[in-house]
């Protein structure tokens, strides 16, 4: 072990975990890359600001969870604690919605940073993959990034999540509702930081998650009940579509989410078997943002489904990814000479597609064949002086252990056929 460690709150990807990770971001990325989205990959950092603005002055995530530092030139930096802000700074920067091509699809995949109380499911570096359909405003864009985020699970196998979905209205709505809600919430018994979220964010309170608070929120007014006949139908068709294709979820009237920008549509994906910390993933509409950042009027809905948690997930349900072996070809020389031919052998089967490995480390015949079978391939190449001399190498099944002459030049040939 050296004098350091992983800092408090993260952890080390490392195989063969690691090769579950990947295969969680392909899985989430696969129905994306079908639908029309691009791929974006923007900076681990941000000015400040842009979160300050673009998440909410109010939110949990700007007050205490940022990771923030001025740089030597005096730039006040963040590391990124999620992904929509930066998204959509970069899709105005690159002018991406003026190319009269609305909606702008992208998504992406990479490393945010909160600084929160770690445990189980929640760290100070997690991985995310994300969408963002910028620049229109359709219940079916909506519907589209819940469908393909719950296609997304399926696909790793995954059964036991749920949708929740509610709509938190718009600029037409929900500042009536607000007000509602604000007299509601001074007649009850809270502590001072609650209190002041009346006054800042008041639908936050709904989120809260402690019991005593819970207890006195029955009987608070619900957006449901003043959302205007164009969210109503607006929310209404997201339903629909949602239920036309099968795609199960639970109306949930309190759903409110951690991050200031959203409108109409919100979502989560949570996972029973996660305990407290049971989102898998979650978005919804935010028409409000681009503005808010400084460019034009964008609406725009979107998605982040944790990867970190997607795994956990899939431990809970006890799903095995089919990972295919990261090698097929395991290369054994016995000897000098056959190390040298064979190490040639082996660049050029990797460079017809085969994955190949190699003892290297002058291991001996025992230790070769040792790390032969460990490393997972399917079939060990093997050569001493004999063999070269005859112009073939033994060609050995690892399963059955069959053993095969072939001729060293056509070794590319004979192994794609064994492989199928
Ligand atoms: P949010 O932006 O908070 O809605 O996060 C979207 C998803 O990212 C969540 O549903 C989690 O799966 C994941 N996530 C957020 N924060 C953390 C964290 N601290 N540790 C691990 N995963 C996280």
């Amino acid at each position: 072990m050296s004098t350091f460690k992983a800092p408090r709150g993260t952890y080390d990807l490392i195989p063969p975990d690691s090769a579950t990770y990947l295969a969680v971001r392909d899985a989430i990325a696969a129905p994306l890359k079908r639908s029309g989205y691009g791929y974006v990959e923007t900076p681990g950092f941000e000015n400040v600001e842009l979160f300050a603005r673009g998440v909410g002055e109010s939110t949990d995530i700007v007050t205490k969870e940022m990771y923030t530092l001025t740089t030597k030139g005096g730039d006040q930096l963040a590391l990124r604690p999620e992904g929509t802000a930066s998204v959509l700074r970069a899709a105005l920067e690159a002018n991406l919605h003026k190319a009269g091509n609305l909606p702008v699809k992208l998504w992406y995949s990479g490393s945010y940073y909160r600084y929160e109380r770690p445990q189980k499911g929640r760290y100070r570096h997690f991985s995310q993959v994300g969408a963002e359909a910028i620049g229109a405003e359709d219940p079916a864009l909506d519907a589209e990034l819940i469908i393909l985020a719950h296609d997304a699970y399926r696909s790793l196998g995954l059964r036991n999540f749920r949708i929740l979905l509610n709509s938190l209205g718009d600029a037409t709505c929900r500042p009536a509702y607000r007000a509602a809600l604000q007299d509601f919430l001074r007649g009850l018994e809270l502590d001072d930081d609650t209190r002041r979220r009346i006054d800042i964010n008041p639908l936050r309170v709904l989120d809260d998650k402690r019991e005593a608070v819970q207890k006195q929120l029955v009987g608070a007014p619900m957006l449901g009940d003043h959302l205007c006949e164009a969210c109503k139908e607006y929310h209404e068709q997201v339903r629909e579509l949602l239920t036309a294709e099968g795609v199960a979820f639970e109306d949930d009237p309190k759903l409110v989410r951690g991050l200031d920008y959203y409108t109409r549509t919100t979502f989560e994906f949570v996972h029973d078997g996660l305990g407290s910390q049971s989102a898998v993933g979650g978005g919804g509409r935010y028409d409000g943002l681009s503005e808010m950042i400084g460019g034009p009027a964008l609406p725009s809905v979107g998605w982040a489904l944790g990867v970190d948690r997607t795994v956990l997930a899939l431990e809970a349900e006890g799903v095995e990814l089919d990972l295919p072996s990261a090698t097929s070809v395991f290369a054994v020389p016995l000897g000098e000479e056959a190390r040298r031919v064979l190490f040639g052998a082996v660049t050029g089967l990797r460079r017809a597609g085969v994955a190949t490995d190699f003892a290297y480390g002058g291991k001996g015949v025992k230790a070769a064949m040792k790390a032969a079978n460990r490393s997972g391939a399917r079939l060990a190449v093997i050569a001493g002086e004999r063999d070269l001399a005859e112009g073939v190498v033994q060609l050995k099944d690892l399963e059955s252990g069959e053993q095969t002459a072939v001729p060293l030049d056509g070794l590319v040939e004979a192994v794609s056929a064994r492989l199928g």
